[in-house]
């Protein structure tokens, strides 16, 4: 079976270091090849009914709407991962991956004066996978750090996929807290002993030492997409195709709006995309490690502030045309590493953005593979149990 890998690309580490106008001329654009079909979903229908009453929406909004909508957004309700799922990411392909993620935060922690305590603090954890993968590196390195208080706090939006990362981490043999209503929505302790709460926001995870990870998040938060004009910048809207029915169009806003602040005076691009969210939450972390010490690090594919066009969606592997039968397939938009540093500057001290390999290569993803080969114990798409002994990268470590 062929799967499409949403692998990471760039990888950057923070270390502690309006009013829209209402005449839409015909500037419009369909969002890519025509489709044999188009169907009704429930998030269409909303859209349409949106639209109809207040008009084109951003492709933000469309985005925040189809992805995080809390009654029918794409993330809320369902398991997307994996082989049966619409993509799959470097975790769900390899226990390696976590591991390795796992000794750079040992590192750190080390590198940083072995605090008595610190959170390990996950913005989207998925099916829990990675944050498994790096607390089982946790437990094998317990020696190294027998002396430190860890706990674990997951931030997440959707229901489905935090009851999954709660089955992975607690297998559920203690009971878990649960309250809907609290800013601390779930509350549990892992297979080894560790406690872990889930939280909507990041603005509710308690401040102290933290180490923040956050893999194939950024991509996911929305974007607004403009053009350049000879009348200036115009953002990219989404409307209602006035010619065939139930089916959205892409169009201009006939002026200026005010996400344009968030481009770049001397950009020379010709299409840019802005996540206003993404410089949100850097900012929140950057301010976070300053004040209580700590690091950030962020794994995404992505772009140095040179890509263009790069909002799409993908649904059972194969890319998906973005306005069609929304809410049944992933919306995703590289994430500008350019933006986050700049959102970073002055708090904090910023590393990268490095390719993935380049990364994993630099924390001994060789020697992992080898040990993991010649024990025959490599695991594809993870299916076997973790070959519970071997750790590459950390020369401290005693072989079992
Ligand atoms: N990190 C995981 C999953 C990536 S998919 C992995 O690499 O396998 C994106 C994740 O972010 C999902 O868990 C999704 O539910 C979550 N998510 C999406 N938008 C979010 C938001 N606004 N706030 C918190 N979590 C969000």
């Amino acid at each position: 079976m062929s799967v499409l890998v949403r692998s990471g690309l760039g990888l950057l580490c923070a270390v502690a270091r309006g009013a829209i106008p209402s005449i839409w001329r015909g500037k419009y654009f369909s969002s890519g090849n025509e489709p044999a079909e188009n169907p009704v979903t429930p998030m269409l229908r909303h859209l349409i009914y949106k639209i109809k009453s207040t008009g084109p929406i951003t492709v933000a909004e469309y985005m925040k709407e189809v992805l995080t909508n809390p009654a029918k957004g794409y993330y809320v309700y369902r398991d997307m991962l994996g082989e049966k799922g619409d993509f799959i990411t470097s975790p769900e392909i390899s226990q390696i991956f976590g591991e390795l993620l796992g000794i750079w935060f040992i590192s750190e922690w080390m590198a940083t004066g072995k605090s008595t305590a610190f959170q390990l603090v996950e913005l989207g954890p998925g099916r829990g996978t990675l944050v498994g993968d790096i607390l089982r590196v946790f437990t094998q390195l317990g020696s190294v750090l027998k002396n430190c208080d860890i706990s674990v706090h997951l931030v997440e939006v959707s229901q489905k996929l935090s009851e999954i990362q709660a089955l992975t981490l607690t297998e559920e043999k203690v009971p878990l807290e649960r309250n809907a209503g609290s800013p601390v929505y779930m509350k549990g302790v892992t297979k080894s002993g560790i406690p872990v709460s889930w939280y909507r926001d990041l603005q509710d995870v308690p401040k102290g030492y933290s180490f923040y990870l956050a893999h194939e998040f950024f991509d996911v938060l929305p974007v607004h997409k403009f053009q350049k004009t000879p009348q200036g910048w115009r953002e990219v809207f989404v409307d209602i195709d006035p010619q065939v029915s139930d089916k959205l169009r892409f169009v201009l806003a006939p002026s200026a709006t005010p996400a344009e602040a968030f481009i770049q005076h001397d950009e020379t691009r010709d299409h840019v995309e802005v996540c206003p969210d993404a410089g949100v939450i850097i900012e929140e972390l950057s301010e976070r490690i300053a004040l209580t010490g700590g690091a950030a690090l962020v794994a995404d594919y992505g772009h140095d502030g040179t890509r263009t066009d790069t909002f799409r969606g993908f649904c059972g592997h194969k890319l998906h045309d973005v306005l069609i039968a929304p809410g049944t397939a992933d919306l995703t938009a590289d994430v500008d590493f350019s933006y986050l540093r700049r959102m970073a500057q002055g708090k904090v001290a910023s590393v990268g953005p490095i390719k993935q390999h380049t990364f994993l290569k630099n924390m001994g993803i060789d020697v992992r593979l080898k040990r993991l080969q010649g024990g025959r114990h490599q695991r594809n798409a993870r299916q076997s149990k973790p070959f519970a002994s071997l750790v590459a990268g950390f020369s401290e470590l005693a072989w079992q």
